[in-house]
């Protein structure tokens, strides 16, 4: 078997990284967490307050509303590998630039190899930029692409679009929206599980 890097290796150089800017202000960088076995690699855009605090993925009210998502599609938080593009949250909230971005893919790219993912859910504009990149697919805006699967033409990963949580979190139509998308979501995931067998 290829060798791949562990992920706690990973974890455990983006808790002591100083690349790009973002460290100076940081409380805690943010690696990701999760679990491994169904190969699923979550992506959102960047910790925002109480993930910066906690030093974990995910745990402010977009959160919450991520896990439930997840429940209803009948997915706990171990069954996914949760990261973000950027590591550290930027101050006030504010987009990750590109030379941050670039500055943390590195991480994200040992992410992937690590994992080695089936497929790649990309929460949100930022995130779905990025992936679409790196795997060689397009992607032109949320409102055409959410709910839409691309399969790398570089690699055997497939990617799949959806709004951000926190787009969500005060939208009615968008959390409607992200909803169905979650919906079929879990049957693209059925069909994944089954043509493994
Ligand atoms: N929003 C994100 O994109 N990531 C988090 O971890 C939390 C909120
Ligand atoms: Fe390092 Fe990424 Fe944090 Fe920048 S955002 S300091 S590159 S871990």
């Amino acid at each position: 078997m290829l060798f791949r890097e562990s992920m706690r290796e990973i974890e455990k150089d983006i808790l002591s990284c100083k690349k790009c800017p973002l460290y100076k202000s940081r409380t805690n960088p943010v690696p990701g967490e999760g679990g491994f076995k169904k190969k699923i690699l979550i992506v959102g855009e960047a910790p925002g307050k109480n993930e910066d605090l906690m030093g974990r993925p995910f745990v402010g009210k977009a959160g919450k509303l991520l896990d439930d998502l997840l429940a209803k599609i009948g997915l706990s938080r171990d069954d996914v590998y949760i990261t973000n593009v950027v590591k550290c949250r930027p101050p006030n909230n504010r987009e990750p630039n590109n030379d941050e971005i670039n500055a943390c893919r590195t991480y994200l790219i040992r992410q992937m190899n690590a994992l080695n993912p089936k497929i790649i859910v990309c929460l949100g504009r930022v995130s779905s930029n990025v992936i679409a990149q790196m795997l060689g697919v397009s992607f032109s805006s949320m409102t055409k692409d959410h709910g839409r699967l691309k399969k790398s033409p570089i690699r055997p990963i497939y990617v799949y679009f959806t709004y951000h949580p926190a787009a969500a979190l005060y939208n009615r139509v968008k959390l409607n929206e992200l909803e169905e998308d979650f919906l079929i979501l879990k049957k693209i995931l059925s069909e994944l599980l089954e043509n493994e067998k």
